[in-house]
């Protein structure tokens, strides 16, 4: 039996170049990176459109008629998707550094951007995935939407991996997450603006099809807290001090408490679908806030 893979990876990374040379999304994105005007909103689009283009390619040219025995073979799987999703790494990162790099810029920080690292698991979970039917038609899906959501993953864990690194420097990262097209109730309870590294676990994840993003918006150097104090409180007395570091403190803790219960009810709305967020709210308060 002849081997079909190097045909088959040139026929598909020939027609992802096609693609990836005429589209016009592309190409703006490019001129907003040589004009310093790119932004993670950017990076974001540019992930989705590499990752539909990829997924284009591999809708056209695998199939169960040129596959053996009409299956992905794990080693067929496995020659095919590491070098198109690295080549989707590769140009995701380079838009990614872009984008931090304009920011750090623009918020007179001298950091360099950090790249994320290519996540192996996740890829070895799609080959899995795909090759463990007999039949291809039953897992061609794998090859859709799931690499569209890879190709956005990088993007958001760049965000991630930028933030910490920042937050870990003495700044205090903002990040936001918004809702695109109405999506869904779980983005919808997971929009909103946060600062680093008080975030919900879930702030960077995506379902399929979900085309919400999350950017960088914000970094500041941490205020040192002691100097501004004394400045400010300087006239306060004793016992005022004694109210208002009482009032931070329950202010902290209010906060946290707020971002775990969100956390765990969207962890309980997880494992049981058919529960209501109100429900899965009670069920936690009741039971679980006090663990
Ligand atoms: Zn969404």
């Amino acid at each position: 039996m002849s081997d079909v893979v190097p045909e088959l990876l040139k026929e598909i990374q020939d027609d992802f170049q096609r693609q990836f040379r005429s589209n016009s999304k592309v190409i703006d994105i490019y001129g907003k990176i040589r004009s310093h005007l790119a932004t993670y909103k950017e990076a974001n689009e540019f992930s989705i459109q590499c990752g539909e283009m990829l997924a284009n390619s591999f809708k056209k040219y695998l199939t169960t008629d040129v596959l053996p025995e009409g299956r992905m073979w794990y080693n067929i799987a496995t020659r095919i998707l590491t070098p198109t999703l690295r080549n989707n790494y590769s140009l995701i990162t380079d838009v990614t550094d872009s984008a931090q790099q304009i920011f750090n810029e623009k918020n007179g920080i001298g950091f360099k951007p950090i790249t994320p690292a290519f996540n192996t698991d996740r890829l070895n979970g799609l080959i899995d995935k795909v090759s463990n039917a007999e039949n291809y038609d039953e897992v061609s899906w794998v090859m859709d939407e799931p690499i569209v959501n890879f190709s956005q993953s990088i993007v958001d864990q760049a965000i991630k991996d930028n933030a910490d690194f920042q937050f870990r420097s003495g700044m205090t990262p903002k990040i936001r997450r918004t809702v695109v097209g109405g999506c869904c109730e779980w983005c919808q309870r997971l929009a909103g603006t946060y600062e680093y590294p008080y975030v919900p676990t879930d702030v960077y994840r995506k379902h399929n099809r979900c085309r919400c993003t999350v950017e960088y918006i914000s970094t500041e150097k941490k205020q040192n807290v002691w100097t501004k104090q004394t400045e400010y409180f300087e006239e306060e007395s004793p016992a005022d001090k004694q109210r208002r570091l009482l009032k931070e403190q329950r202010e902290q803790q209010t906060a946290s408490r707020r971002i775990a219960e969100r956390n765990a009810v969207q962890e309980l709305m997880r494992q049981h679908p058919d529960w209501s967020e109100a429900g899965a709210t009670k069920y936690y308060r009741m039971n679980l806030s006090r663990q």
